[in-house]
C-alpha cells in the first residue's frame, strides 16, 4: 500500500506549522440531505478541515479528484479486528496465542483504512488486543482505523462471549469479570469496571445466545433485566455506552429496556421492539453482511461444528426483512459490518445490501457517515466534510448514488489531513 504523508498530526506535536492540503472534489457528498453538492474544494490546516466551498478554483499543488465524489470518512459501528472467521477459527482459539493474533490485527486494521472506513467501534476483541492495537494507531506507530473499542464482551456463564464455550474441562477454568463473565449485579459492576480499567471506551454484552458460539441456542435471553440495567449504570458512570449483540425478541426488548446504545443484528425484532428503540432512541446496527456470510458457510459440510451449522442457516437469512421493517418502521440505523466474521476490508459490501433490503444509496451513506458519528457521539468532529471538522475524507470516482457498489472502491482515503491512499 502506498501511505503519502502529506500532514501529520506527529509534526504539530513537535512546532512544526501545519501544512495545508487542498482537495478538488468533483462532487461531494452532503450527509445533511444526501445529495451531491457538486464540484467543491476543500482545503485542510492540519488534522482538520478549514472551508469546504462550492466551485474549484485553479491551484497547482491541489490534489485532483475532479473524477470523483468526496465524501466523509466512513464509520464502521461492528468490527472485530482481532481476529477473522476461516476453517480454522475455532482450533485457533486454543492454538494461537494473543501475539499471534495481534500481529493478524495490523494487516486487518490496515485493509480496514484503505477500504475507507477512517472510523470503527470494536467490539469484542481477544486479550485486549484492540486497545494496545488502538493505541499503537494513535501513536502512529502502524496504519489502521480510528479505533472506539469494547476491549472484552461481557457475557454470562456459558453465554455467547464466554471465552471457555465448547472446550474441554481442563482448558475451561471458571472465567469471571475479569474474563469478561458476569452473574448477578455485582459482577456485571465489577465486569464493566475492568473494562474501565483495560482502557475500553465503552461496553458490548451478548445480550442473547449467537450463531457463532459452541452452544446451542442462538436466541435465548442471557442477561437477567437487573444484570443488564447494572450494566449500563455502571458504563454510565464510567462514561461509556453500551453495545448489545442480541438476536432472541426477549433479551432484546431487555437490552433496550435497560438503556443500551445500540442493539446489533436484532435479527427477531417484533413491532414491540421497534417501538421500545424509538422510545428508547436506541440505534439498530444491522450486520447484513454476517447473515449472508454464515447463512451461505451453513451450506457447507464440515464447515462449523455440528452445534452452530442449524443456528447459522436458520438465523442469518432473517437479517435482511428484518432490518426492511426497522427501516420502514424508523428506527434510527448505523453502519456495521460485524466484520471479522466476513473479511476485513470488504466492508463496503454491507451497502449493497442496505440498499437491496429497502434503504435508497443516500440513506445507506448517512447511516455509515452522520448516524455512526451520532451513534458514537462525535458529531462535532466526524460526519461531515464541513470547516473545522477533522478532515477524514474519502473519495470514490462518479456517483455512488446512481451506483452503491461504487462505495466498494475508494481510490482516496485521508484520516486527519493524512493521506493514506491515492490512486
Ligand atoms: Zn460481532
Amino acid at each position: 500500500m502506498r501511505i503519502i504523508i502529506l500532514s501529520a498530526g506527529s509534526l504539530l506535536a513537535f512546532g512544526v506549522s501545519a501544512q495545508t492540503v487542498t482537495l478538488n472534489c468533483g462532487e461531494l457528498f452532503d450527509s445533511d440531505n444526501g445529495q451531491l453538492a457538486g464540484p467543491h474544494q476543500v482545503v485542510i490546516e492540519g488534522n482538520r478541515i478549514v472551508s469546504a466551498t462550492s466551485g474549484v478554483s485553479e491551484s497547482a499543488d491541489a490534489i485532483d479528484l475532479s473524477d470523483s465524489t468526496c465524501l466523509p470518512g466512513l464509520m464502521d459501528m461492528h468490527t472485530h479486528l482481532s481476529h477473522q472467521q476461516g476453517p480454522t477459527a475455532y482450533s485457533d482459539r486454543i492454538r494461537l496465542n494473543t501475539a499471534d493474533f495481534a500481529y493478524r490485527s495490523v494487516g486487518y486494521a490496515e485493509k480496514t483504512l484503505m477500504a475507507g472506513f477512517t472510523t470503527v467501534r470494536e467490539l469484542g476483541d481477544i486479550g485486549n488486543l484492540s486497545v494496545a492495537l488502538r493505541n499503537a494507531i494513535n501513536a502512529g506507530l502502524i496504519t489502521g482505523p480510528r479505533i472506539h473499542t469494547a476491549a472484552k464482551s461481557i457475557a454470562t456463564t456459558g453465554g455467547h462471549a464466554d471465552p471457555s464455550n465448547g472446550m474441554k474441562h481442563d482448558l475451561t477454568g471458571d472465567p469471571g469479570p475479569r474474563e469478561g463473565v458476569a452473574n448477578g449485579v455485582a459482577e456485571a459492576r465489577k465486569a464493566v469496571r475492568q473494562r474501565y480499567k483495560d482502557g475500553a471506551d465503552l461496553i458490548k454484552i451478548t445480550a442473547t445466545g449467537g450463531v457463532l458460539s459452541v452452544a446451542k441456542n442462538g436466541l435465548n435471553p442471557q442477561f437477567f433485566e437487573d444484570e443488564a440495567e447494572a450494566i449500563v449504570q455502571t458504563a454510565t458512570d464510567y462514561g461509556m455506552h453500551v453495545a448489545a449483540h442480541a438476536h432472541g425478541t426477549e433479551g432484546m426488548n431487555r437490552a433496550i429496556r435497560a438503556g443500551v446504545r445500540s442493539i446489533e443484528h436484532g435479527t427477531m425484532m417484533t413491532d414491540e421492539t421497534r417501538r421500545l428503540m424509538k422510545k428508547h432512541d436506541t440505534y439498530l446496527v444491522p450486520t447484513l453482511m454476517a447473515g449472508d456470510w454464515v447463512a451461505e458457510k451453513a451450506k457447507i459440510d464440515g464447515f462449523f461444528p455440528d452445534v452452530v451449522r442449524p443456528k447459522a442457516a436458520s438465523i442469518g437469512p432473517l437479517m435482511g426483512e428484518n432490518f426492511r421493517k426497522a427501516h420502514e418502521a424508523g428506527v434510527n440505523i448505523a453502519f456495521g459490518t460485524d466484520s471479522g466474521v466476513s473479511a476485513h476490508g470488504e466492508n463496503a459490501a454491507e451497502f449493497e445490501l442496505m440498499v437491496r433490503y429497502g434503504m435508497t444509496p443516500a440513506e445507506a451513506i448517512i447511516s455509515a457517515t452522520r448516524t455512526a458519528a451520532e451513534l458514537l457521539d462525535v458529531e462535532d468532529d466526524l460526519g461531515r466534510i464541513e470547516s473545522g471538522r477533522l478532515a477524514d475524507i474519502v473519495a470514490v470516482r462518479g456517483n455512488p448514488l446512481e451506483d452503491i457498489k461504487r462505495m466498494e472502491n475508494v481510490h482516496f482515503v485521508m484520516k486527519e489531513g493524512v493521506v493514506y491512499r491515492h490512486d
